[in-house]
């Protein structure tokens, strides 16, 4: 008798097999479909499905990052408060309620715990990321007071500031390089010279070595005005140890983002990722975990995760950009292919188990979100709805939650905030720096803020479920299966927290569409409450092992309808 339920078993599940593969492969398959495939029928595969879920993290009280959603600012273009046509420092003042008021019990800010401020030292260009005084602050931003009453104000609010720490090199107007080009200076070792040029090419093909004015060569890795340190030299070392004390424990900046990580120690052919790099990050955490114990860092290491891990775990950076991660989600939303958003979680957990890793959908580098999608808001919603929901902590170019457009060059990424349908989009009394891009005059803030739909309410929203959620924030990432292809479903755990992620990344609606899961933690059954988006569905049952099988979705899902759903035990 066993042995006959045990055989209707194994074929009832051949069956769903049969149904999945056939579903999956009615349409010409692209490499993606085919990748999509790989997961949808993955019961059979369990190279990319964790049979055992991740343990749950145990959490360092001085990890405040792991709970805040981080909001990226390039202060020349945020908001200008004395009309000279450039952001400052207390323009930034007068938006901090829009970021967060600093009353949970409101609901007119975006819930911001987090600010990245890219580099604010002075600098002759416009970006800032060639330093002339790694102790100053840049006098088109403001005054160093300015700058310690915006950490005020932020504090007031309960918002964290970290500044961009620019390492590698500085300008070539920096006094250290000026003074470096006289042979006989203290300063010449400071930085990388030849006496010929070494015709030696840049890891992206560039030539790093210029010819400075005292006929010697230089090497600037970047850019001909970025000289680049010598971090062989313990004093150059050391000095930039400093500057990151003098941040911490004079002016009282909560961490920073590290630029250009991949770079500090080249010689010869060995251009980035040196172990002496890497060794000097270890250092410097040792060194700036001891000035404040909540300092906190992100590192810029745009490589394979196996490069990056390098840069992370207990003896390195605190946390590490996922510039693949930033790819696949857009990519996956772009041709409809979940596959590839969840084949990439999981990769990351191979090396960040921990989950201290950030993530990002764009930055000051990159093509803006919507000029991405070419103007299709409901897959700029579907990124965020993805991103948010998902492992890392999450950061937001400014801007991005308001669908702001641009594409490269890099100035066009980086155009003045547009705040309302006030003269220059309320972002200046005067002319701005940088014209503001076209269409302000539907896309602001104030705008979005009353539209409901809007792309601004649902950043929200979804930053708002975060902060009330652990399970988005630190919870298991658990994916599950699909009978339809374009069926994003995903379960974060955290302790009894339990909330079942669903969105159809399609651009067609979906009918009966199943979920399943070989194996759990949970067992049981669940009632179903939806805290985003809408659902017909009551109640969920999974077996003694943990398992789903083949558990059947609302009827019909939307186009791009996203949901979370929260599942509640009921107890008999
Ligand atoms: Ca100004």
């Amino acid at each position: 008798m066993k042995n006959k339920i045990k055989a209707l078993f194994i074929i009832s599940i051949c069956i769903i097999l049969l149904i999945t593969s056939c579903r999956t492969s009615v349409t010409p398959q692209s490499t993606l479909d085919k990748l999509s495939e790989t997961v949808n029928t993955s019961t059979t595969q369990k190279t990319i499905l964790p049979v055992t879920p991740t343990p749950e993290l145990i959490l360092d009280v001085n990890e405040w990052w792991r709970d805040v959603v981080f909001y990226e600012i390039f202060v020349r273009s945020f908001k200008d408060s004395d009309g000279d046509g450039k952001g400052d420092f207390n323009g930034i003042i007068e938006q901090l309620d829009y970021l967060n008021d600093g009353d949970p019990n409101t609901g007119d800010d975006l819930g911001i715990g987090g600010i990245w401020l890219m580099p604010i030292n002075p600098s002759p260009s416009y970006h800032g990321y060639d330093v002339t005084d790694y102790y100053a602050v840049n006098p088109d931003y403001g005054t160093m007071d300015d700058f310690k009453k915006l950490l005020e104000e932020a504090d007031k609010r309960g918002i964290r500031v970290i500044i961009d720490l620019v390492l590698n090199h500085t300008s070539t107007k920096h006094p250290w390089f000026k003074s470096a080009l006289d042979t006989n200076s203290d300063y010449h070792d400071w930085f990388v010279w030849a006496d010929e040029n070494p015709r030696q090419t840049g890891p992206w093909g560039q030539n790093p070595w210029h010819r400075a004015i005292n006929g010697l060569y230089y090497y600037g890795i970047f850019w001909s005005e970025m000289p680049d340190l010598n971090y062989y030299n313990p004093t150059v070392s050391k000095t930039m140890m400093d500057v990151s004390r003098f941040w911490l424990e004079e002016v009282g900046v909560d961490g920073f983002r590290v630029d250009a990580a991949r770079y500090l120690y080249s010689e010869g052919f060995a251009q980035q990722d040196t172990p002496e790099t890497i060794a000097w990050f270890q250092d410097w955490r040792s060194f700036y975990k001891n000035i404040d114990a909540e300092a906190y860092s992100v590192g810029e290491v745009w490589a394979d995760l196996q490069i990056v891990a390098k840069y992370g775990g207990n003896t390195g950076l605190d946390s590490l950009f996922m510039f693949d991660l930033a790819e696949d989600i857009k990519n996956s939303i772009y041709s409809p292919t979940p596959s590839r958003i969840i084949k990439s979680y999981l990769d990351i957990d191979e090396y960040f188990s921990d989950q201290a890793f950030s993530t990002f959908l764009s930055n000051h580098d990159q093509q803006r979100v919507m000029s991405f999608y070419k103007g299709d808001i409901q897959k700029a919603k579907l990124a965020a709805f993805v991103y948010l929901t998902g492992p890392g902590t999450p950061f937001i170019y400014y801007g991005e939650e308001i669908g702001m457009t641009g594409n490269k060059p890099d100035e066009m990424l980086r155009t003045p905030m547009q705040w309302s349908t006030d003269a220059q989009s309320g972002f200046t009394s005067s002319i701005p720096w940088e014209p503001i891009n076209p269409g302000w005059q539907e896309i602001n803030v104030k705008s979005l803020m009353e539209n409901p739909e809007s792309l601004l309410n649902t950043y929200k929203a979804l930053i708002s479920l975060r902060n009330n959620y652990s399970a988005l924030k630190t919870g298991q990432y658990l994916p599950l299966t699909s009978s339809c292809r374009t069926m994003y479903p995903v379960l974060r755990i955290k302790d009894s927290e339990i909330l079942l992620i669903l969105a159809n990344l399609g651009k067609q609606d979906l009918e009966n569409c199943t979920i399943a899961l070989e194996e759990s933690s949970l067992s049981g059954k669940y009632q179903l409450e939806a805290i985003f988006g809408e659902s017909s569905l009551n109640e969920i049952n999974f077996d003694s092992n943990g398992a789903l099988l083949g558990f059947q979705l609302d009827p019909v899902i939307k186009a791009f309808d996203a949901v979370i759903l929260k599942l509640n035990v009921i107890i008999d």
